[in-house]
């Protein structure tokens, strides 16, 4: 069995039920209240599960989404340095088994950044996790440029999650089912990376480094029609200093978290390079099991199966 870093993997810290509440919409019930449970299992559950495939170190991070969904910034700045405060003991506890992404309060850049420093700098945090957008507000607006200089002279990727858009799009009328991990989530996170890309983010910190799960978010298979018809659509209103598919090659890395699918991890290996693709699970969101034996007789060769298990991560993360 190949040794396994995950970087996709979640908790929930008291005091967060209500946020996380808020993604019943998307869950089934019967998966909702088996969620809870194990997500505030930090002991032989999470462990075992762990063990059954190989997971040496899990980064993890606080199930959406957390104070993304908070409507005052005090409330959203304590929460979430109470947050990183009670996984770090976690951290602290488990003998290099946990590793963590920060929870930070993007009402206020200034105070995220600062928030992503202490995590890194005294409590060991290998980067930050970001729930999607935050009152209506991506990451590619200039207020959060404090953020991303931080993260980029700390070194550390900043890791876009799913969740819901800040409004119910009409496309998505009458079809509930299309709201959600199956496509809605897909569409909203994807938007936002692309949205960092064609903002110019990556061109004015060029350190920065952007991590995204389930495979990428689709666009991976994307990245030649990008490159493509972007000049044609943005009609001389933005700049870049490279084609859009360059920052996938030097800024951006997915995880697998949520696929367990050989077609697209050969599409992301193959337009991205395999040392920007990081194993992870997505639990308990997703079965470890499954994960986990689906990756060990992935299509792929050992040195890619080392690379996207571990190699990758050990590199990325620093572990
Ligand atoms: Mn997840």
């Amino acid at each position: 069995m190949t040794p396994k870093i995950a970087l996709e993997e979640h908790f929930l810290a008291p005091g967060f039920e209500e946020y996380f509440a808020k993604t019943a919409i998307n869950i089934s019930p019967a998966l909702f209240g088996k969620a809870a449970a194990a997500l505030t299992d930090f002991g032989d559950r999470r462990l075992a599960a762990m063990d059954q495939i190989g997971v040496e170190t899990a980064v993890l991070s606080l199930a959406g989404p957390g104070v993304q969904a908070e409507t005052e910034t005090a409330t959203a700045i304590a929460k979430a340095k109470g947050c990183n405060d009670f996984l770090a003991r976690h951290m602290a506890d488990s003998k290099g088994r946990y590793s963590g992404f920060a929870h930070l309060p993007t009402q206020d850049p200034a105070a995220a950044a600062d928030e992503l420093q202490r995590c890194v700098r005294d409590l060991g945090y290998v980067g930050a996790m970001i729930n999607g957008q935050t009152n209506g507000a991506y990451l590619d607006d200039d207020r959060f440029s404090v953020l991303w200089e931080r993260a980029a002279d700390l070194g550390v990727p900043i890791y876009i999650h799913p969740y819901n858009p800040p409004d119910f799009p009409y496309m998505f009328h009458g079809h509930p089912e299309l709201f959600g991990p199956v496509w809605s989530w897909t569409v909203e996170t994807g938007n936002h990376a692309l949205r960092l890309v064609f903002g110019g983010v990556f061109d004015r910190f060029p350190k920065a480094k952007l991590l995204l799960g389930h495979m990428g978010e689709t666009l991976p298979y994307q990245l030649w029609r990008f490159d493509s018809r972007w000049e044609i659509s943005n009609r001389g209103t933005r700049r870049l200093a490279r084609k859009p598919s360059e920052y996938f090659h030097r800024n951006i890395w997915v995880t697998t978290a949520g696929v367990c699918s050989d077609e697209p991890l050969r599409c992301a290996i193959d337009a991205m390079g395999c040392d920007r693709v990081l194993f992870s699970v997505d639990y308990p969101f997703e079965r470890a099991s499954e994960a986990g034996e689906w990756i060990e007789a992935a299509p792929i060769s050992a040195d890619e199966r080392a690379a996207i298990c571990h190699g990758n991560a050990r590199a990325l993360l620093g572990l």
